[in-house]
C-alpha cells in the first residue's frame, strides 16, 4: 500500500503554509483593500490567482482531468524541484533515473543535496529494468523517467514503465514534455489508478510558449495539494495566465503545427541519412533528432560558422559524437541540409 504522508519529509508534513490575501478571501467584492496593491488599474496592478482556477478550467477539458489533479509551475523545472523538496530528506534519501536523460533532474537533486543514481539505458535506448531496479532501496523516494526521452528522442516502452510503476513504492515521475510529437498515448489517465504517479507536461514545446514559463504536473489530488502547499504563493504571473488561457483556444493551430513538425522531422531524417559522415540516425518521437556523425565537434563548428546552432551532446553518456538537432521550419531545415550537403569533413 502506498502511503503519501509516510513518503513526505517530516518538515513538509508539519508545514503551516503561507496564507496570502487571495487565499483568505476568494469571493468577488467591489473594493479590495486587503493585499497592499496599488489601486490604479493598469491590467497588472492586482496579484494573480494563486491557484490559477480559470486557466485550470481550460486545461482540464483538454487533458480530461479534474482541476485538483493539475499543478502549474514556472516551467516544468519548478515541479521537478518541488517534488524533490517535498519528498527527499537532504543527505539521506535518493533519486533514481536513467542515463542519458534530461539534465535538470540531476541538477535539482544536487542543489537539494539529494543523492542521484542513474541506470544506463541499454541498446535501442530502452530501460535496463534489472539495472534500474537494483538501484532502488528504502531511501529511494523519487524515480524519474522521460518519455519521449531527451536527448535520445525515443519513447520508453509503456510496458516497461508500467512494470516499474507496479513494483516501485515511491513517487514515479514521467516527464512527457514531448508527448505531442509521439505516436503513443500520454500516461495522464493512469493518475486515476496509481496514487504514486506524477506526469509532467509543458507549454514550452508543442504549445509554442517557452517564453511564458509554464509547466504542468498531473497527479492525485493529494500529491497536487502537497505541491500547492509548498510553492511560492503567486508562482504564475498574471501575464502568463492570460496568455496561456488565450493560446489554449488555439488547439487546432497547435495540432497543425505539430503535424508539420512531424512531417519535417521525417524529411530531416531521410536527408540526414544520405550524408556520408552520418554514422547513425536514431528514431525520434520528439521535435528533435539525435544523429551520430564522424566528428561531432567539427560538424558543430562548421554549422556554427554558417550561422546554424545545434546541440553537441558528445559528452553525454551513450551519445558519443552525437548532435541533437531541433526540427525547425521547412526553410530552416532546408538551410541545415544544404550546408551539411556542402560540408567536406577533413
Ligand atoms: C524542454 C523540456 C522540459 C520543459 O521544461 P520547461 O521548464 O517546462 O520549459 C521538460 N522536460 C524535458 C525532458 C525537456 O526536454
Amino acid at each position: 500500500m502506498f502511503n503519501l504522508q509516510e513518503k513526505l519529509r517530516k518538515n513538509i508534513r508539519d508545514l503551516e503554509p503561507y496564507s496570502s490575501a487571495r487565499d483568505e478571501f476568494q469571493g468577488i467584492a467591489s473594493v479590495y483593500l486587503d493585499a497592499n496593491e496599488n489601486p490604479f488599474n493598469n491590467g497588472i496592478n492586482r496579484y494573480p490567482d494563486p491557484l490559477q482556477e480559470e486557466l485550470k478550467t481550460k486545461i482540464k477539458s483538454i487533458k480530461k482531468v479534474h482541476p485538483e489533479q493539475i499543478f502549474l509551475g514556472n516551467g516544468s523545472d519548478e515541479a521537478i524541484d518541488l517534488l524533490i523538496r517535498a519528498f527527499c530528506e537532504p543527505g539521506e534519501d535518493n533519486i533514481v533515473s536513467i542515463k542519458p536523460t534530461y539534465g535538470m533532474y540531476k541538477v535539482c537533486a544536487d542543489i537539494n543535496h539529494v543523492e542521484y543514481r542513474e541506470a544506463p539505458l541499454k541498446s535501442g535506448f530502452n530501460i535496463d529494468i534489472p539495472a534500474l531496479l537494483s538501484l532502488i532501496d528504502n531511501k529511494t523516494k523519487l524515480l524519474f523517467l522521460c518519455s519521449p526521452n531527451n536527448p535520445t528522442g525515443n519513447c520508453l516502452a509503456q510496458t516497461d514503465i508500467i512494470r516499474i510503476l507496479d513494483l516501485f513504492n515511491g513517487i514515479l515521475i514521467i516527464d512527457e514534455a514531448y508527448i505531442d510529437f509521439a505516436p503513443g498515448k500520454s500516461l495522464v489517465p493512469l493518475i486515476n489508478s496509481y496514487p504514486n504517479l506524477v506526469v509532467l507536461q509543458t507549454f514550452s514545446k508543442a504549445w509554442g510558449m517557452a517564453g511564458i514559463r509554464l509547466g504542468m504536473a498531473f497527479g492525485t489530488r493529494n500529491i497536487i495539494e502537497v505541491l500547492n502547499r509548498i510553492k511560492y504563493p503567486y508562482n504564475i504571473n498574471v501575464l502568463t495566465q492570460q496568455k496561456a488561457a488565450e493560446q489554449l483556444m488555439q488547439e487546432e493551430e497547435k495540432n497543425k503545427q505539430v503535424d508539420t513538425i512531424i512531417k519535417e522531422r521525417e524529411n530531416l531524417v531521410l536527408n540526414l541519412n544520405k550524408l556520408d559522415f552520418v554514422e547513425e540516425m536514431y528514431r525520434s518521437d520528439a521535435n528533435f533528432v539525435l544523429v551520430k556523425v564522424k566528428d561531432a565537434k567539427a560538424t558543430y563548428n562548421y554549422l556554427l560558422e554558417k550561422g546554424i546552432i545545434v546541440r553537441d551532446r558528445s559528452r553525454v553518456a551513450l551519445c558519443e559524437n552525437s548532435l541533437r538537432i531541433t526540427v525547425g521550419t521547412e526553410e530552416e531545415n532546408k538551410a541545415l541540409i544544404n550546408e551539411l550537403t556542402n560540408y567536406k569533413p577533413v
